[in-house]
């Protein structure tokens, strides 16, 4: 896209500029044909100062020639500006094939015009009143309802005699003065009138448009377009005397104000246009703060043109004008070689209205002839002009458009690269979090293993130092501990608690006769019969050390303990203990002793009338049982 759009309307600035060119052909071609039947009287006028305002018509007509007359050479009159009563002197000697003959002056900013008609042949010099006009005169009293000054002459379609003008104006005695036949005027007038339609029209348009495009962009730039055009149409307007004729004309001596108001208008808000356009505050710090220098000018021409008068201000605004033209179109050439894209359509719309200006100005100093062609070129560089910046405008603001999608784009695509890096960082943290909870977890189970581990050699290690190898009964350290237990709960509860001693009857018989190792076997046999009868929760039976046993009996009291103890005695002697080639049998005896223990009582003191009950036992015969 953007490589086709600028090849596009570099076309559109060839076609502009071709219609331009065919546009001024045809008018070329026009007024050639349009002024066939026109008489400049210009070139045939004398003219002359009355600075005292003191002659009358009869003392102008009676003037021999030689006095004060000056005879103009040029094709054009342009007599400055003077507080002076002009007086021209016309020789006319026509013939039209219509009357009446119309003097035509194409200038209407003059204040007042009288003409009078003075017949040749008329030996008394009857001198008959044209009537008075100018922009000064009330309306009604012209001739014609025309935006110039037209006086008919007297008569028939032959036209011989003398002129006479009275000229009195504030602004510049600029005289474009014609004789022409009612039809080549009505011409020539129908031609340029829809010239000057469809110059304002277009001039309208663009108003109207930017207008528009102001309200609803709120860019400054159309703002000063529209003042820009707004200030060209008064000046065209009151140029072309068409402001006077239908807007202002009831307001004597506006038409004055309005061309003045117009130009400076214009061209302060030309300025600001083109300061803006060209973007001169960033492109152009010197071309921007000289602007602002010419516009604070021109603001200063208005004030001093309130107290002041034309004559004054119009030959200082015109310099600074001719300086700020080619100052500008010497910036625009500068930034259209520094690569400005708007420079090129300003350098060639400037140009348009700098021929056109210039044209005019030779006209007026009757350089160029006076035609439509002539009169026309300015207004069609300013309708070129603008159309031209109408273009650049909308060049402009597709640029800034594409800029702004650009940049939303840019700053979408930014903000999505935000997000998808923030959510890579939140992705990576939630994995690398991950990992960590996964390796924590793995080393928490590892060491809940290890520790797991750890406990069941603890407790195998607690189990076997606490248990009996040879027999697998507890042992006397595990006893220990958990008789001072059951002991004291006893107390607490109040409940009966025994303890049974046992010892192996002559067991060192046992070991002389059938050998150490038989002595082992019998010793686990017993404790086989005594782990059988000591069944109960909370009852133990322990290898207290060598072939001693202890018997814990919980909630147990007497009777019960001596039924146990009967029980293991009695099965212990009816055991036949196998070993190796020998088999035999053994007895035991029991000692028991069995309390209700009470807080002063101590565990030890049960144990030990326990074993004294054993000794009983043994001192008794053997193989029995005794109560402590
Ligand atoms: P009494 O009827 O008076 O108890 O006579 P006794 O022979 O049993 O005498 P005593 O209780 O003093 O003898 C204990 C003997 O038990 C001494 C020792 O040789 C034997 N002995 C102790 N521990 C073991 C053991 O673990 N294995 C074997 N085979 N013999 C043991
Ligand atoms: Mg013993
Ligand atoms: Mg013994």
């Amino acid at each position: 896209m953007p490589t086709k759009a600028p090849a596009k309307k570099t076309c559109m600035l060839c076609v502009v500029m071709r219609l331009w060119l065919a546009s001024l052909l045809v008018l070329y071609l026009l007024s050639d044909q349009v002024f066939a039947s026109e008489v400049n009287l210009a070139e045939s006028t004398d003219f002359f100062f009355d600075v005292e305002n003191q002659y009358t018509i009869d003392d102008v007509v009676a003037m021999p020639k030689s006095m004060l007359w000056q005879s103009n050479s040029r094709n054009t009159l342009h007599l400055g500006f003077s507080e002076s009563t002009l007086w021209l002197r016309i020789r006319i000697n026509e013939t039209f094939a219509q009357s009446p003959g119309l003097v035509e002056i194409a200038w209407p900013f003059l204040d007042r015009v009288e003409a009078f008609w003075v017949e040749n042949e008329n030996a008394r010099q009857q001198i008959s009143s044209l009537g008075v006009q100018g922009d000064h005169v009330p309306r009604n009293a012209h001739f014609l309802e025309h935006r110039y000054f037209i006086f008919p002459l007297p008569g028939d379609n032959k036209y011989d005699g003398t002129l006479y003008l009275k000229i009195n104006s504030s602004s510049s005695l600029i005289l474009p003065i014609w004789l022409r036949d009612p039809q080549g005027f009505y011409k020539k007038e129908t031609g340029y009138q829809i010239f000057l339609g469809f110059f304002f029209g277009v001039l309208a348009i663009i108003l109207i448009y930017n207008a528009g495009m102001w309200f609803y962009i709120r860019d400054r730039i159309y703002l000063y377009y529209v003042g820009y055009s707004a200030f060209l149409c008064i000046y065209i307007g009151s140029l072309t005397g068409l402001g006077t004729q239908y807007i202002w004309g009831n307001s004597p001596g506006f038409s004055d104000v309005a061309l003045l108001l117009g130009v400076l208008g214009s061209f302060i808000f030309g300025s600001l246009f083109v300061d803006s356009f060209l973007d001169f505050k960033k492109n152009n710090r010197f071309a921007h703060r000289a602007v602002k220098v010419a516009i604070v000018i021109y603001a200063l021409i208005v004030l001093t043109y309130l107290f002041t008068s034309e004559a004054f201000v119009t030959p200082i605004g015109q310099s600074l004008g001719i300086v700020a033209s080619v100052f500008a179109y010497i910036i625009g050439i500068w930034e259209w070689r520094k690569g400005n894209p708007d420079a090129r359509y300003f350098t060639f719309a400037w140009s348009m209205l700098l021929i056109g200006t210039c044209t005019y100005t030779f006209l007026l100093a009757g350089v160029v002839p006076d035609n439509l062609f002539t009169q026309s070129i300015q207004a069609i560089g300013l309708l070129v002009e603008m159309g031209l910046l109408s273009f650049a405008l909308g060049e402009r603001f597709t640029r800034e458009r594409t800029a702004a999608k650009q940049a939303t784009e840019m700053a979408l695509h930014l903000a999505s690269e935000v997000n998808k890096s923030h959510e890579d960082k939140i992705k990576l943290q939630q994995e690398a979090n991950q990992k960590l909870e996964g390796q924590v977890t793995e080393r928490t189970k590892e060491l809940q293993a290890t520790l797991t581990k750890l406990e069941q050699a603890n407790e195998q290690l607690e189990a076997l130092s606490n248990t009996d190898q040879l027999t697998g009964l507890k042992n006397r350290r595990f006893f220990n501990k958990y008789y001072d237990d059951e002991f004291r709960r006893s107390v607490r509860h109040k409940s009966p608690i025994s303890i049974v001693v046992l010892d192996v009857d002559h067991f060192k018989q046992v070991n002389d006769t059938y050998g150490h190792l038989a002595g082992d076997i019998c010793l686990k046999k017993v404790a086989d019969v005594m782990q059988f009868h000591s069944q109960r929760p909370g009852d133990i039976a322990v290898r207290f050390g060598g072939e001693e046993f202890v018997i814990l009996l919980v909630d147990t009291d007497v009777t019960g303990a001596e039924q146990v103890s009967e029980y293991i005695r009695d099965e212990v002697e009816q055991t036949l203990v196998q070993a190796e080639n020998h088999s035999f049998k053994v007895t035991i005896s029991l000692g028991i002793a069995s309390v209700i223990p009470q807080e002063d009582l101590k565990p030890e003191e049960l144990l030990r009338r326990a074993d004294a009950a054993l000794y009983q036992a043994k001192a008794n015969g053997r193989n029995r049982v005794e109560v402590a």
